[in-house]
């Protein structure tokens, strides 16, 4: 017998699962409230990466002289921005509602889904009207939304989210950011090759990623002309003679620095959007970071599974969409395999960071052997003609040889990790790597020196500065 399943939210999770789903020949109910897509392609991923293809140029713009280019007065439209945002974002909800419809057992139900119990749901839609539909499984996937810290001054209409942001249709003159997260660090870094002032304010750059990324992007970002302040806290935020002024506190030291701008950006994280789906009626657990689920991102009554931000583990779009297709192979019969512990991380800053796999910090935690071999991009011939030889790619390796963590800051660095993330993922190890041929001159190059790097073989790191462990 077919099986109906109802998945709440069409976002990266959802209406992945939805495709899935129907392939392997389910009858698939995708209830969305606003637009399919979520918030990936309409106020997150895709406007973000719109605006940082802008950044890039006007960066290159302002560094033209080194290449021997002249370009005078060159200057960017905070509506042409907007309107080319918009218009990606419109051109790919439009071609995700397509690829939907192509699908015969995919019924797309405009409104808000709400669970009465393991079996029904009850969708509001959009018309006015009320739909219930009784099913055998239902998949939560209603992700995230921006968080407002408990700080003085976070009802003006100048602290805006990162949703407001990409709805502007002006390059602030002062963009004041707060926040070191990936979402944080993008805004300030996108913002400022776009034209604005940017004030960082940060409690601790990228937690999660390897300690010598995160002191490294430091010297970085302030390089490419952002005020940056680590280790602090913003406690509040005043308007005074139309300009908004933030305090803020150091963390381990006894002192406030106050920094003005004509906009505050708060990057303070997202938490779960899951209010509208009657959790307390039906019992599911859940807490403040997300609904609370099993390995196989079942929720506390079984039958219903919740995958995405909205689970509160990972925030990132294609771990949503892998969880999603994971449940749905799940529940219809294919055994389906992924690695959930490694999936890559990418930040677009103009100096990218993407990482993969274990940190040093973690393993010496975990108290696992380990080797570190790091190769520079000074030393590749692609980076100096593309024109950036900041960073560098880290890995690091076991006894064996297997690879158990790839760091890169750099230039494309967002596309170097595919590599290494299908490395970590199939227990690949550095002879794996050094057996493929790569391409000359590419910035892949720098990856394969540093995985040769990890048996001493490195052929443009000179001996006395290899450093091994
Ligand atoms: P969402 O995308 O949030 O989708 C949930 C959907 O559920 C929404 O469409 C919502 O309207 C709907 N919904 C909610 N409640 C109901 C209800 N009761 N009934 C019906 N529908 C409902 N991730 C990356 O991987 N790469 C990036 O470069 C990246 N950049 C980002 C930049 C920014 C500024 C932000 C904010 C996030 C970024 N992310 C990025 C994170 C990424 O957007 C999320 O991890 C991803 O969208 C989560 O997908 P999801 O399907 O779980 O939820």
């Amino acid at each position: 017998m077919t099986k109906r399943i109802a998945i709440i939210g069409a976002g990266p999770g959802g209406y992945v699962a939805a495709i899935r789903g129907a392939q392997l020949g389910g009858e698939i109910f995708l209830i969305e409230k606003n637009e399919v897509g979520g918030t990936c392609l309409n106020s997150g991923c895709i406007p973000t990466k719109t605006y940082f293809q802008n950044a890039k140029i006007m960066n290159y713009a302002k560094h033209s002289e080194e290449f021997g280019i002249s370009m005078e007065n060159v200057s960017i439209s905070g509506e042409k921005l907007l309107e080319r945002k918009n218009g990606i974002v419109k051109n790919l909800v439009g071609g995700i509602e397509q690829l939907l419809k192509s699908y015969p057992n995919i019924e797309l139900l405009r409104g808000t889904g709400k669970i009465i119990d393991k079996n029904n749901l009850v969708v509001e839609l959009k018309d006015g009207e009320k739909r219930e539909i009784e099913v055998d499984n239902i998949v939560i996937a209603t992700g995230s939304k921006p968080l407002m810290p408990d700080v003085l001054g976070m009802d003006l209409d100048e602290v805006i989210d990162s949703d407001a942001l990409l709805e502007m249709d002006v390059i602030p003159e002062k963009l004041i950011v707060v926040g070191g997260g990936v979402v944080g660090l993008e805004f300030a870094s996108i913002y400022q090759a776009l034209g604005s002032q940017v004030v960082l304010l940060s409690s601790r750059i990228l937690k999660d990623a390897d300690k010598e990324i995160s002191k490294r992007m430091i010297p970085l970002l302030k390089k490419q002309g952002i005020e940056l302040y680590n280790d602090i806290r913003a406690t509040k935020i005043v308007k005074e003679d139309g300009v908004l002024k933030v305090t803020a506190a150091y963390k381990n030291k006894d002192e406030e620095i106050e920094v003005t701008g004509d906009y505050v950006l708060i990057a303070g994280g997202r938490g779960p959007v899951f209010q509208a789906l009657g959790l307390d009626e039906i019992g599911i657990e859940y807490s403040n970071r997300g609904i609370s689920v099993r390995e196989n991102f079942e929720t506390s009554i079984s039958g219903i599974y919740a995958i995405g931000d909205v689970n509160g583990g990972v925030q990132l779009a294609h771990v949503a969409s892998a969880q999603g297709e994971f449940v749905m192979e799940h529940l219809l019969g294919d055994a389906g395999n992924k690695d959930f512990e490694n999936y890559p991380n990418c930040v677009f800053t103009l100096d990218e960071v993407a990482y993969v796999g274990r940190t040093e910090e973690e393993l010496k935690e975990a108290g696992v052997e380990y080797k570190v071999s790091k190769a520079n991009f000074a030393s590749n011939g692609k980076s100096l003609a593309v024109g950036n030889i900041n960073g560098f790619v880290k890995v690091l390796g076991d006894e064996d040889g297997k690879v158990l963590g790839v760091h890169i800051i750099g230039p494309e660095a967002n596309l170097l990790i595919a590599e290494a993330t299908l490395a970590i993922a199939n227990n690949l190890k550095v002879e794996d790597i050094l057996k493929t041929i790569h391409a000359h001159p590419t910035l892949a190059e720098t990856f394969t020196e540093a995985v040769a790097g990890i048996y001493d073989q490195a052929i443009h790191v000179a001996p006395s500065r290899r450093r091994k462990k």
